[in-house]
């Protein structure tokens, strides 16, 4: 696979005067995995929701995996896995029966081949052990890992995941961090909504970011938090460091010091040459919480750092 996996054009959806989703040019890659950021109520959701043909658009289009959708939807949705708004399952069921009933709706295959792959998708997010008891006993974690068991059944191209860590402690993040870079690793495109910035930036290859039912950001991560041609240096003698840089200096904050020039190693043996003791020494990049908040300027931006 290989190209565009998502991409819309004008996507609008409009709920009488509220716009959602106020035109919107999504843009979805091939290897992927794409951090749709945005605040409670930024259009996320809605978004999603129409990229999976459950939501008709105001306006505007919606392409996945090369096809228009909802046109094409019976076409492509058994390649795309997608979890939206918290994992739905049977309590007094079994994890295991809630995905046989799940795949009861699949393609096919014959009995053996789909009870080894329900087996498999439960090791792989790790529910292995307990794919026999019955959900009501699991926790929010375990919830969210069996919808993630669900949304692997048919080895798809492309996942489509709403918020999959709502609702998780630390520990149940960092679980489902893991497993959705795994996935990755082995070929699998991903999209991804959060509210949480720091969990994107952990995460995602690819950022968008909603504000409102407007895109204000797009782009990769390396290039967002590319250098920005400066070197933070830190120091216990910030003022000699200052008389030995001269106007090379763009701003000084107690033994932190941003100096002009992206080549630490040259700053450093100025510094050390001079006799100054130099504690730490790093090329400046912008976080994605300070591309965020440029890009969001006068927006009252309310994604959660
Ligand atoms: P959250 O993370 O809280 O789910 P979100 O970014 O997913 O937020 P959406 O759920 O897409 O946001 O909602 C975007 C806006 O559209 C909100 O103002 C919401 O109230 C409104 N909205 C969503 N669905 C409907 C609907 N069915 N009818 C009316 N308004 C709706």
């Amino acid at each position: 696979m290989s190209g565009t996996v998502i991409a819309t054009h004008g996507l609008r959806k409009a709920y009488g005067a509220v716009r959602a989703v106020d035109g919107i040019d999504l843009d979805v890659r091939a290897g992927d995995i794409y951090g749709f950021l945005g605040a409670n109520g930024s259009g996320k959701t809605t978004t999603v929701r129409m990229l999976l043909g459950l939501v008709l658009p105001t306006a505007g289009t919606v392409e996945v995996l090369g096809r228009p959708i909802p046109k094409a939807a019976r076409e492509v949705l058994p390649r795309v896995g997608a979890l939206i708004e918290g994992p739905a399952a049977y309590g007094h069921l079994s994890g295991t029966a809630n995905l046989s009933l799940l795949d009861a709706a699949g393609p096919g295959g014959s009995r053996r081949t789909r009870k080894a792959r329900i087996a498999e998708v439960l090791e792989q997010v790790g529910l292995g052990g307990v794919g026999k008891r019955a959900v009501r006993g699991y926790s929010l974690g375990m919830r969210q890992r069996l919808g993630l068991a669900g949304a692997l059944l048919r080895r798809p191209d492309l996942l489509v995941l709403d918020e999959p860590t709502n609702g998780l402690d630390p520990q149940g993040i960092h679980e489902i961090r893991l497993l959705l870079l795994d996935l990755h690793r082995t070929g699998t495109t991903i999209f991804v909504s959060s509210h949480l910035l720091a969990e994107i930036e952990q995460l995602a290859t690819r950022v968008g970011v909603l504000d409102r039912g407007r895109m204000v950001l797009q782009d990769d991560l390396a290039t967002l938090t590319a250098p920005t041609g400066a070197t933070v240096v830190t120091t216990t003698d910030p003022a000699q460091a200052a008389r030995v840089l001269g106007d090379r200096v763009l701003t000084s904050d107690g033994e932190r010091l941003v100096v002009r020039g992206s080549d630490p190693a040259e700053v450093n043996t100025a510094l050390v040459g001079a006799g100054v003791p130099v504690t730490g020494l790093v090329l400046q990049r912008p976080t994605l919480e300070e591309v965020v908040l440029a890009a969001a300027t006068g927006s009252g931006d309310r994604v959660a750092a």
